[in-house]
């Protein structure tokens, strides 16, 4: 990873655990038993039960419970990737969880018909529209997926095999032939989140496959200008213009960030599934334990990042990176049912600390 740039951020990766509330199923079938976790939020603590006098704890950075609310979320979770964005880093977030248990519902929620339903990719739009300038800055986004290691285009179903291009000199990451939108408002960004949405589930059904054994992937592109004196600093993700007359030199700040909702992470039983179902498991088991590899090194602060093994990782490698900021979100439910997924689910976030 080029860099050693000075760094301001963290390297760290962020973790937070959210319970989804129980669903009217839940509540009917496990009326009589108690959640398989217990959440103390104010220590940020959970209590894994393995039975009915003994629990495991496990602290976070935090915990978010059934009641936290979606604004809550995205500002404990996202607002700092966003406001690092902001400042010229590359940032991540993403949400890893058995399917069912909210990763969509926290990252991809629309809202509206009630604005506080709003979930972080549309909170984090509206964050950085707010904060930029439409005549001097610009904001644009792609919105893909990957499924089965191929990367699709989820603005324009007719790019379904776009390659990760990385150059050799910056190290970044493009995708080239990736539709990529400008956006100057929150609606017209809401319409494009509803599109790839639509498109999702229109391809997803031609590959006879559900939305939840893919990736989906929001990447939004952020240059400003921003005016620079003699002393500024600059960073890797500066580039000064030449200053013109009587103009002050102006910087362009370059941010990306990356919002991934993972493919759920439950395993796929051998025994029950076979030919295309073993063929989609083994895929994403691949991808997600590629990307527990390489959030563990991050974590620990390792020097290598095994970002090869898996398309995912490829095209987070500039996330990855030195300056980069990272929050991860683990979703469980609440039912004695799942306790084997929610056990694996917060493992998965223990390693990423
Ligand atoms: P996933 O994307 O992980 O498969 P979803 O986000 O689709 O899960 O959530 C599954 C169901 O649970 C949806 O009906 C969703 O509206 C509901 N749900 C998830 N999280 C919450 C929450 N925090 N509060 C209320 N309902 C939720
Ligand atoms: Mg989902």
């Amino acid at each position: 990873i080029p860099g050693g740039a000075t760094d301001t951020v963290s390297g760290r990766v962020r973790v937070a655990v959210r319970l989804r509330p129980r669903n009217a199923e839940e509540m009917a079938a496990d009326a009589d038993f108690a959640d398989c976790v217990e959440l103390q939020p104010e220590l940020k603590r959970l209590k894994l039960r393995k039975n009915n006098w003994d629990s495991d704890t496990y602290e976070f950075d935090e915990v978010l419970t059934e009641y936290s609310s979606q604004k809550r979320v995205y500002e404990v979770v996202a607002k700092p990737v966003v406001e690092s964005v902001l400042d010229g880093y590359n940032g991540t977030v993403m949400a890893y969880g058995q399917t069912g248990t909210g990763k969509t519902y926290t990252l991809g929620r629309l809202g509206d018909e009630d604005t506080s339903a709003r979930g972080i990719m549309v909170r984090s739009m509206e964050d950085i529209l707010a904060n930029i300038s439409l005549e001097t800055d610009s904001v644009s986004v792609s919105y893909l997926q990957i499924y089965m290691e191929t990367i699709q285009d989820l603005l324009n179903p007719a790019n379904d095999n776009i390659p990760i291009v990385e150059d050799q000199r910056t190290g970044d990451v493009s995708l080239p032939g990736a539709t990529v939108v400008e956006i100057r408002d929150q609606q017209t960004f809401i319409e494009l989140l509803r599109l790839g949405e639509n498109h999702r589930v229109a391809a997803n059904t031609k590959l006879n496959t559900e939305s939840s054994r893919s990736h989906a992937i929001l990447m939004v592109h952020m240059k400003r200008s921003v005016l620079g004196g003699e002393d500024e600093f600059s960073t890797e993700n500066e580039n000064r213009s030449h200053s013109v007359g009587n103009f002050k030199p102006s910087i362009l700040r370059k941010g990306k960030l990356v919002v991934v909702d993972l493919a759920g992470s439950e395993r796929v039983h051998k025994s029950g599934s076979e030919g295309h179902m073993l063929e989609e498991a083994k895929s994403i088991n691949l991808s997600l334990s590629a990307l527990g590899k390489c959030i563990n090194a991050l974590a620990e602060n390792s020097a290598h990042v095994p970002i090869r093994d898996s398309k995912l990782t490829r095209l987070l490698k500039d996330s990855f990176g030195g300056t980069s900021r990272t929050s991860l979100v683990v979703t469980i439910g609440p039912s004695p049912r799942h306790r084997a997924e929610t056990a694996s689910t917060i493992l998965f976030g223990q390693r990423a600390m």
